[in-house]
């Protein structure tokens, strides 16, 4: 079959010390050999990504972990157990063998253990640690399906392509060196989640201008359209609108004002479904960034799993 020759062709690229893009289950990543700088190097560079700003360490399974980082075993175990493979980066103190770079001089590595088919299989033709960001421009909208990630760096880069994202945000990245553990950044496994099993967890999520975790960085995920959010429909009756404009909804929703306007209309999940949210999340944002449209306003999702991670993304995307 084409994919596996092409994951051959992409494991092989990553021993050149070349970059690849992947399918992953949360977004699509720019990966690189985590430990060969030269490697890394071209992720930033490719991105223009600030170097303050360290990657993700992708490996196939858990087992893999000790080799690069030092951690709680039964606290790993625990979380594996119920998350892994899947969208939780965990954050631990790294060991000297992952180069400064990926983890931008931190004491600690990110680590995740995609569950993506086509990232397992990367993962295990290629034997090592991939270092990857999102596989998009820094700043700007992440990449859930593999025209997005065309979009942003055309045949610079090789693309392993796979289905749209099926989660369709990041990662929820939690950090295990602090007690308890700390979110830096909500993502595709919410805080209740996680709160299940281990019991009360802290959020440190506020952005400032020296982030532990830069998905806190406070303007990120943008789309080129201005984009404004508000927290429900009555609040669109105060805005001076242009004519025309794109309303993102998180659901169905009926009103009887704006008649005079020419409203291209977008709504996230038709069953009020916040998994389905998160998956077009992404994907309608880009879609609506093609339509030349002078504005789009985005009511916020219900505030609770993973929408609080949707509506982190949405506040940042918003042009202030
Ligand atoms: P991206 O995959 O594009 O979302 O980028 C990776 C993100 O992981 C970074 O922006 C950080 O938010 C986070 N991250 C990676 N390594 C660390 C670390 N050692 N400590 C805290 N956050 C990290
Ligand atoms: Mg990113």
């Amino acid at each position: 079959m084409r994919i596996y020759s092409d994951i051959v062709y992409a494991a092989h690229l990553l021993r050149q010390g070349e970059v690849v893009a992947f399918p992953t289950e949360t977004v699509y990543g720019l990966g690189a050999d985590a430990l060969n700088p030269n490697a890394v190097l071209k992720i930033f560079e490719l991105k223009q990504r600030p170097k303050f700003d360290p990657l993700i360490v992708h490996l196939q399974n858990v087992n893999q972990m000790s080799d690069y980082a030092e951690f709680q075993e039964e606290l790993v175990n625990t979380l594996a157990k119920h998350f892994l493979p899947g969208p939780l980066s965990l954050v631990c103190k790294k060991k000297p063998i992952i180069p400064d770079l990926v983890t931008s001089g931190l004491d600690t590595v990110a680590i995740r253990i995609p569950a993506n088919d086509i990232a397992q299989l990367l993962l295990q033709e290629f034997g090592g640690p991939v270092a990857a960001p999102s596989a998009n421009l820094f700043g700007k909208l992440s990449p859930t399906h593999f025209e997005h990630v065309f979009k942003n760096f055309g045949d610079r880069v090789f693309i392993l392509k796979g289905p749209s994202s099926s989660v369709g945000i990041e990662s929820t990245i939690l950090d295990i060196t602090t007690e308890p553990p700390t979110i830096l950044r909500r993502g595709g496994i919410s805080t209740e989640a996680i709160e299940a099993v281990l019991g009360k967890v802290q959020e440190d999520i506020v952005a400032s201008s020296n982030p532990k975790s830069p998905g806190q960085l406070k303007h990120h995920y943008s789309p080129n359209t201005p984009l404004m959010v508000i927290e429900n429909l009555n609040d669109l009756k105060t805005l001076p609108l242009p004519k025309r404009f794109g309303l993102l909804l998180p659901s169905p929703m009926e009103f009887k004002f704006l008649d005079d306007h020419q409203m291209v209309t977008r709504i996230l999940s038709s069953t009020n479904d916040l998994q389905e949210m998160a998956k077009q999340f992404f994907s309608i944002l880009h879609e609506l960034d093609t339509l030349e449209l002078p504005l789009v306003v985005a009511i916020k999702v219900p505030n609770i799993g993973i929408g609080r991670a949707i509506n982190d993304r949405l506040e940042r995307a918003s042009s202030h």
